[in-house]
């Protein structure tokens, strides 16, 4: 029994994708002292104590067990003599002090994942179509950081303190919602408002019900979200979209066309296997598709192309 202390400088992307947690429960489960931070390079550092061979068997799990979007450019261990004493191991206020981003990355945006989007469409679910529902391994990341290391703190959710349930997820090191920064629900995050042209708001339902029933009616959409504006309108009629080229003046510039899943988007376009793997990976790509003929929707989305954005 040699007892150690390591110094795990871990580089990449590795931040703001439940990595945290993920070494906490790593830590947890190997009996081992400390801590894990982020820090200010969109670093994290691992400050472990305990057995030298447990600490090296921590190693092969951060690597083995790595979580899917954790990328490693660089992991150096810096190997001590005992000297804090950690009575366990926990997840430390991140260090501010370092700003310079040199070997990491910041965490970009994350398609929702596939337990999240169970919840918004469980009735039962507090996020129930609750458009901003995330957890530490989905949601916006790169559009709500206003600073490093990646924390609630200096993301552009300071404004929405956690209710209670969050806060229970948050804390709880079991949850997977534990340690995610940019969680929210109903109660405590960020609400919708529907308007008109003229920014009256439009009564008579929830915003969501309300710009569902606009969209099939031929009206165009502005849906401001977490990264900027979205113009939606309807893909199978003619008018709607020859109003938002005329009022976008693009005459020709081809509209991606949203869908809810490959099923659906297969009535309209051909997917090979790489484009399925494309489309259904957490960045969520535009892929350009061969579109299947006669071609169900509107020639105006992509006129004179053999593609649809999908
Ligand atoms: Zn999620
Ligand atoms: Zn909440």
């Amino acid at each position: 029994m040699a007892e150690k202390r390591a110094i795990i400088s871990v580089s990449g992307l590795v931040q703001g994708i439940g990595f945290r947690p993920f070494v906490y429960r790593l830590a947890i489960r190997r009996g081992l002292r400390g801590y894990v931070k982020n820090l200010g390079d969109a670093g994290v550092r691992i400050d472990v104590s305990g057995d030298e061979s447990v600490i090296k068997m921590l190693l092969t799990d951060l690597a083995e067990e790595k979580i899917p979007l954790a990328v490693y450019t660089k992991i150096d261990v810096d190997w001590r003599e005992v000297s804090e004493e950690h009575l366990g191991f926990t997840i430390d206020t991140s260090d501010i002090s370092t700003n310079e981003v040199k070997h990491s990355f910041i965490p970009p945006d994350v398609s929702i994942c596939p337990d999240c989007l169970r919840e918004m469409y469980d009735p039962r679910d507090r996020h129930y179509l609750y458009p901003f529902t995330c957890c530490a391994l989905c949601g916006p990341r790169f559009t709500t950081i206003v600073d490093l290391p990646y924390d609630r703190e200096r993301t552009t959710m300071i404004d929405f303190p956690l209710c209670d349930d969050c806060g229970r997820e948050f804390y709880d090191p079991l949850d997977r919602r534990f340690n995610a920064q940019t969680i929210c629900d109903p109660l405590c995050g960020p609400r919708m408002t529907l308007y008109h042209l003229d920014g009256s708001i439009v009564q008579g339902g929830t915003p969501l019900t309300l710009a569902a029933r606009l969209l099939n009616e031929g009206s165009i959409v502005a849906m401001k979200g977490i990264g900027g504006i979205h113009l939606a309108t309807k893909t199978t009629d003619d008018d709607p979209l020859l109003m938002l080229r005329e009022r976008r003046r693009k005459p020709g510039k081809p509209f991606a066309v949203m869908s809810p899943d490959l099923e659906n988007a297969q009535k309209f376009a051909l997917i090979t296997e790489t484009e399925r793997e494309h489309m259904t990976s957490p960045a969520r790509p535009i892929v350009a598709l061969r579109k299947r003929e006669p071609f169900p929707l509107s020639p105006l989305i992509s006129p004179g192309l053999h593609t649809v954005g999908i």
